[in-house]
């Protein structure tokens, strides 16, 4: 038994496994294709520590980018007001 999330109903579904479509090794995850229950489609599960490793990275880079961003934005706008009219 798989528990997933359902991308299209957003609810949790419990998994037999003989809904599992296919199992695929890659170097950094494993794709598990799913036929769902809640809605009928197949779904591609990735799960391994690689694969987080690497999704909990860009998260952080994302995180930072967007603080970076912010920051400049603000010195800009500060920039701004300050300038003479
Ligand atoms: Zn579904």
């Amino acid at each position: 038994m798989l528990l997933i999330t359902c991308p299209v109903t957003r609810t949790d579904e419990l998994v037999a496994d003989r809904r599992i479509r296919s199992v695929a090794n890659h170097p950094t995850h494993i794709a598990v294709a799913i036929e769902c229950p809640s809605c009928g489609g197949r779904h591609v599960f990735r799960t391994g520590r690689r694969w987080e490793d690497r999704r909990t990275e860009l998260a952080a880079r994302a995180t930072t980018r967007a603080a970076v961003q912010a920051t400049t934005a603000a010195a800009a706008r500060a920039a701004r007001v300050r300038q003479p009219a």
